[in-house]
């Protein structure tokens, strides 16, 4: 255990801390094993081998000792889990966060093996993580720490072992770092080890918008079937960095009101819609949207009853419980993030006909375009960002096509259809490779 796990993101003394964290969530991972046990009666007799999705198939722990600045040794736990490779190789994250948990990194190695599949991306599902709050650390600690971090789960990642790319708390930097450690270990380039890179490094255009430009095209398929238009919409997100931020400025573009927005530093809102580029600009000259002048602070229970016609959880999983399920009134819930809401409050949602569209689905833009990225990589060719954002558009609207028809077909969520969608691709390729020996 180390000394940043004490420490709360954000926490602003006289302030409420914004820590995003919910200490009565249910633990992501039983989250997800009963979302999985919700598709059985839908799988006919590939439910049989449905439990192979409650066993990941590779967990690695890890220990990063690293040389802080003032000259004492600290030590992380780092993760990485593998949690189904049916499909192709490992794809997921990798996330630095002070709440990071090896529970927590297993369920989103699950999600990442459903979101992939539901995208019919050539992919596995892995994640990774180190406990630790990357606010605490100078830029030539989390060099060591990541370049450490690469080396120790060196062995089982690769161009086409497993992937790795951003989550919350990494960034382009961080991949710049991964790729160099893990090529000066191979003695020669792999640009296709991880994506999220600098353009510079064999990135892909239009890779950093992907996860909120996904998000935004989620909510405009989902506002248009259940007639909520875009136009003068009240939009509620919570993060606003690379996911809630970019996706912000997308509503906002499109002529939505963006009418409250919760960072890690402060709640803020303006009910005649707040001026996104000039947020953006704030927070990223202030590090948060702490004392934003365009808007007023209000208290985090007042954030989620607001009014509005769009909820957009975009920071960390375990927002939306129960208790806030019943009192939310929006009227579609887009998860930016993965794992917002809790399988007892998505049923609660549904029955008071709030619509979700399901992280699996609304935040797959991000490894869409990492796919893209691998795929570039791998030919050694580049495409336009044009090229890019309309295969992206392709993919999602299709996906989302085929979604909301098996869920009107079965009468079921959004969540259950793409859970059944990808379930089915991940089980009919599991059985057809059998069992080995
Ligand atoms: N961390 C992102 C996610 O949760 C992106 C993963 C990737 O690009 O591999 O989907």
């Amino acid at each position: 255990m180390n000394q940043q796990h004490t420490t709360a993101v954000g926490e602003t003394p006289g302030r409420e801390p914004l820590s995003f964290l919910n200490p009565s969530a249910p633990e992501p991972w039983a989250s997800f094993i009963e979302q999985i046990d919700r598709v059985a009666p839908h799988l006919g007799n590939l439910a049989g081998w449905l439990e192979t999705l409650k066993h990941p198939k590779r967990i690695l722990i890890v220990d990063v000792p690293v040389h802080r600045d003032d000259g004492s040794v600290a030590h992380y736990e780092g993760y990485r889990v593998q949690h189904n490779l049916s499909r192709g190789p490992g794809k997921g994250g990798v996330r630095f966060h002070p709440a990071v948990t090896l529970n927590e990194v297993m369920a989103l190695s699950g999600w990442m093996t459903i979101k992939n599949a539901a995208l019919n991306l050539p992919y596995g599902g892995a994640k990774g993580g180190i406990r630790l709050d990357p606010r605490t650390h100078s830029r030539g600690e989390l060099q060591r720490i990541t370049r450490r971090y690469t080396s120790e789960i060196g062995f089982i990642i690769g161009p086409d072992k497993d992937i790795p790319a951003p989550d919350v708390g990494t960034n382009e930097q961080t991949m710049a770092w991964m790729m160099d450690t893990y090529s000066m270990n191979i003695g020669s380039t792999a640009t296709g080890v991880v994506t999220g890179k600098p353009i510079s490094l064999g990135g892909s255009l239009g890779r950093h918008e992907a996860t909120g430009r996904g998000v935004f095209i989620a909510a405009r398929e989902a506002g248009q079937r259940s007639n909520v238009p875009i136009v003068g919409a009240r939009v509620v997100i919570q993060g606003f960095g690379n996911v809630g931020g970019i996706a912000a400025r997308m509503f906002h573009d499109a002529g939505a009101k963006v009418i409250a927005v919760q960072d890690h530093s402060a709640t803020i809102a303006n009910e005649a819609g707040i001026d996104i580029p000039a947020a953006l600009a704030h927070a990223q000259a202030h590090g948060g949207l702490k004392d934003f002048p365009g808007a007023t602070d209000i208290s985090v229970s007042d954030f989620w009853s607001l009014p509005s016609d769009y909820l957009i959880p975009a920071a960390l999983e375990g927002q939306i419980l129960p208790e806030r399920a019943r009192t939310l009134k929006t009227r579609i819930v887009v998860e930016g993030a993965n794992g917002p809401t809790t399988p007892a409050a998505d049923d609660i949602l549904r029955e008071r006909g709030i619509l979700v569209v399901p992280d699996v689905l609304a935040n797959a833009g991000g490894v869409t375009v990492s796919y893209f990225e691998w795929v570039q990589d791998f030919s050694n060719f580049f495409w336009s960002e044009e090229e890019i954002n309309s295969r992206l558009e392709r993919i999602m609207v299709g996906a989302f096509e085929a979604i909301w028809k098996l869920a009107e077909e079965r009468q079921v969520s959004l969540r259950t259809a793409t859970f059944i969608i990808a379930c089915q691709r991940v089980l009919a390729a599991r059985e057809q490779r059998g069992l080995y020996p």
